[in-house]
């Protein structure tokens, strides 16, 4: 059903990205194709300054299609500004859904989940979506350049601004080496982009928009190895933003400041790799199983997914 859903979504994201194209979409258009609040109303909140810290609260949460399946089960934990820290579980356990509820996109049935110590409800939707961008797993790039696929979210952005955040994203390298560097046409009749050279232009899309928060949401799928490196390290980059990242990769968990290990839509373990592999709990049964290949989630062909 997951597989289902997720190939459903990602056939009306492309269909409705290749329609806007051929009528000319405007930024406003791309904007609401990132990002489709089932909340329609946030609050008026909208602070000068943000450090981005998070907390869930007690929370639990199910999705309006389903309102007797508890997806979040009393979750709570805190995310202090400039830390980065990995959501690990099992397929289905609601790693996705603590992103959603960061941005807004449902209410919690109960608890609360809390931006800079203000309920995320109270915040203004654009101002939101501007201060916590969003990652995710296969990111829309549209028939305009490189350097228009990075700024579209802004008016006047000088070719340096979009160089500064491509360096960080990992992905300047890759795009001089391109026919026309940053001019070049990307989108299904452009240039054909890996998977990890796509994420790059997506977390450099977002690092313009300078968000406090940044939630990544992992491929699942297996990219090359060297572009899972540079996109790696382009999380590594990203000192002084909360990063929360949806994580499938043990290479991705081993260096986060720490793993919040959800199964069955509660919070089971925390704590830093070398602890969770001492402890010797769900956390430490999962990565045994990846390393020996018994990983018999639906999400396989992921050679090290922690899925
Ligand atoms: P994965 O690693 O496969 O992405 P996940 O841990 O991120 O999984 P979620 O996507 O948060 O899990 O899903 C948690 C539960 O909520 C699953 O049972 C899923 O089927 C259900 N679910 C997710 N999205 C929706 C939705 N839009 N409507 C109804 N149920 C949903």
């Amino acid at each position: 059903l997951n597989r289902l859903r997720a190939s459903l979504k990602k056939l009306t994201i492309q269909v409705y990205a290749r329609l806007m194209e051929a009528v000319g979409a405007s930024t406003k258009v791309i904007e609401f194709i990132d990002r489709v609040p089932k909340v329609r109303n946030g609050g008026q909140l909208a602070p000068s300054k943000l450090r981005g810290s998070i907390e869930f609260k007690n929370v639990w949460m199910c999705y309006p299609s389903r309102r007797r399946a508890h997806v979040l089960k009393d979750v709570s934990f805190k995310v202090s500004p400039g830390e980065v820290v990995a959501l690990v579980g099992p397929s289905g356990s609601g790693k996705s859904t603590c992103v959603n509820l960061l941005e807004h996109f449902y209410e919690t049935m109960s608890g609360q989940v809390l931006l800079d110590g203000n309920p995320i409800k109270a915040y203004d939707h654009k101002f939101l979506h501007r201060r916590v961008a969003l990652v995710g797993q296969e990111p829309v790039l549209f028939a305009r350049s490189i350097k228009d696929n990075i700024s579209y979210a802004l008016d006047n952005c000088s070719l340096e601004e979009v160089q500064l955040v491509a360096r960080q994203a990992n992905a300047h390298q890759f795009i001089t080496e391109l026919p026309e560097g940053y001019e070049t046409e990307a989108g299904e009749k452009g240039m054909q982009l890996s998977g990890g050279q796509k994420q790059r232009v997506a977390i450099a899309r977002a690092l313009i928009r300078r968000p406090a928060v940044l939630l990544l949401d992992e491929a699942t799928s297996a990219l090359d190895s060297e572009s899972e490196q540079m996109v790696e390290q382009a999380t590594q980059n990203l000192h002084g933003h909360t990063v929360i990242v949806v994580a499938h990769r043990l290479s991705t968990v081993e260096k986060a400041d720490r793993i919040i290990v959800i199964d069955k839509g509660r919070v089971v373990e925390q704590g830093r790799h070398n602890e969770l592999m001492q402890r010797d709990g769900t956390y430490a049964k999962m990565v045994r199983r990846q390393l020996l290949g018994l990983d018999t989630s639906d999400d396989t062909e992921a050679g090290d997914s922690l899925t």
